[in-house]
């Protein structure tokens, strides 16, 4: 497997993309909760999605079938038998203590998107889409994450079925990057799976990764060993096209440079150094 990248400068980027997508089900996905945004915080609630002792999920077929048609349009295979798994960590937002997720048997699985930048064709590889549940939300009350006095929590989320849809690292600008979610959007809403109008219906998390460009070859591919010493980064939860396309970038290298909106924005290793190159 190989990546493509865009040069810049005798260094090169290359971007692969997590996209979580809420699945459109009346329901959520282990529960009977409905999934329609409530007027008040902790309504659409159940033992089942709050995590309480003795509660058995119960998978959501519609969620299954929704993310088998995104499999189709995506043309991946479709295994006879899929898994779910426990990713268990600690975080407010997430009563159980635990995630619901797939792992080693993602319902889909070699898939790819097509799409159009100035009239160019690309096809981007899906390496796997497979089924979760979203968490509650939490709303940081007189602040940020750092500076609120407390903090709310809501799990009318809980249980929301979330899609994450894990491409290859073959996006080679971000002009790329924002067709190919707009093409995504377009295919989920065709299906009928999908309301771009929901709030945090689309959430991306940008995996970059920066290589000197005489590891590129002709046909703009990387190699995986290349790659995996290479400097990297992920800028996670961008919930908009506009923002996974706008993310400041260093003037000099295409590498995200965080929150800052600065002039002359520059990477670690340009800040640091001029010129030097970080493979670290
Ligand atoms: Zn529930």
């Amino acid at each position: 497997m190989t990546a493509h990248a865009v040069e810049s400068e005798g260094l090169a980027t290359v971007i692969g993309l997590e996209v979580h997508v809420q699945l459109e089900t009346d329901t959520k996905i282990f529960c009977g909760c409905s999934t329609e945004p409530a007027e008040k915080p902790n309504t659409n609630t159940c033992p089942v999605c709050l995590g309480l002792p003795g509660a058995l999920p119960v998978v959501n077929e519609g969620a299954v079938e929704a993310a088998v048609k995104v499999g189709k349009a995506i043309d991946a295979t479709i295994p006879a038998e899929t898994t779910f798994h426990r990713k268990n960590y600690y975080y407010p937002d997430l009563p159980k203590n635990f995630q619901i997720t797939q792992y080693d048997a993602p319902v889909c699985a070699d898939g790819e998107l097509e799409f159009t930048v100035e009239g160019q064709r690309h096809t981007v590889a899906i390496r796997r889409a497979h089924l979760e549940e979203d968490p509650g939300s939490l709303s940081h009350q007189g602040g940020s994450i750092d500076t609120a006095e407390y903090t709310l929590v809501d799990y009318n989320r809980a249980g929301t079925p979330l899609m994450e849809v894990v491409t290859e690292p073959d996006f080679r600008s971000p002009d790329e990057v924002r067709a190919f979610l707009a093409k995504l959007e377009e295919v989920l809403e065709y299906l009928g799976v999908f309301d771009a109008t929901r709030d945090g219906s689309l959430r991306v998390d940008a995996n970059l990764s920066i290589v000197d460009g005489s590891a590129v070859a002709e046909d703009g591919t990387v190699d995986d060993g290349v790659l995996e010493d290479a400097n990297r980064t992920e800028v996670k939860n961008i919930s908009s096209h506009k923002g996974a396309h706008g993310r400041p970038t260093c003037r000099r290298c295409a590498w995200p440079t965080g929150k800052s909106r600065s002039r002359s924005p520059s990477c670690p290793t340009h800040a640091a150094s001029g010129s030097a190159r970080s493979t670290a």
